[in-house]
């Protein structure tokens, strides 16, 4: 093997990362792993918030419905944090093959409709410096449709502080007015996207100024939500 194949096999392994069996080139996780992952929504259920063990730990105000894979339990949590913070790009590409077929799945259930417009939460502009590149976008972007999306719908208005050592209350007070509508969303159906929801706080927030821009729905999916111990 020279230098250059070792690279890539290092890279982007060509193996599932469920059940290690051989794989094409481009695939991180084989399509019979796909479709036996069990996650959250095993019911395959349109809106999570429908659950009231959900709706009781995420008092979501201003979120119409919610999507999510999992819980932030092993094996996606692992995933989301090697892709965020040791950038091993495969595991992306695991993550998005299985949003897309959830939410290809949702798709095929009568009721679903997809909303007019899909929007990223954006990083603050000092992480974004420090990490190069909002990697949930990456992640979002390659699994839904992409005429949905609309990376620069939401802009965060000053430096907010980093929510991860602030309880509830102090990051909806971090977060009021933190973001600002940059499109005209009157009457849309919008879906917000990011990795974890933890509190909830933040897309709250967004969610809340797209409502006040005359959003007509705002729906938030994310990878994994953080159950409450
Ligand atoms: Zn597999």
């Amino acid at each position: 093997m020279d230098a250059f194949t070792k690279a890539c096999a290092w890279l982007f392994p060509q193996y599932c990362q469920l059940c290690a069996q051989p794989l094409g080139a481009g695939q991180q996780i084989c399509s019979h792993c796909i479709n036996a992952f069990v996650g959250i929504n095993a019911a395959l259920q349109e809106d999570l918030l429908l659950r009231a063990d959900i709706q009781r730990q995420f008092p979501l105000r201003h979120i119409d419905s919610l999507q999510a894979l999992d819980w932030y339990r092993p094996p996606l949590s692992t995933w989301l944090k090697q892709y965020k913070y040791q950038q091993r790009m495969y595991r992306q590409v695991a993550l998005s093959a299985l949003l897309t077929h959830h939410f290809a799945r949702l798709a095929s259930l009568p009721d679903w409709h997809w909303p007019h417009l899909v929007a990223p939460i954006p990083l603050a502009p000092s992480r974004l410096i420090w990490r190069g590149f909002n990697q949930v976008v990456r992640l979002w972007q390659d699994a839904l449709p992409q005429p949905l999306f609309a990376a620069n719908l939401l802009r965060r208005r000053h430096g907010t502080r980093t929510q991860a050592k602030l309880n509830a209350r102090q990051r909806r007070k971090n977060l009021a007015h933190a973001f600002s509508v940059h499109a005209d969303v009157r009457n849309l159906d919008i879906a917000l996207v990011d990795d974890v929801l933890t509190t909830g706080a933040t897309l709250d927030s967004a969610a809340k100024q797209l409502k006040a821009a005359g959003a007509r729905s705002v729906s938030a999916w994310v990878v994994c939500l953080t159950a409450k111990t």
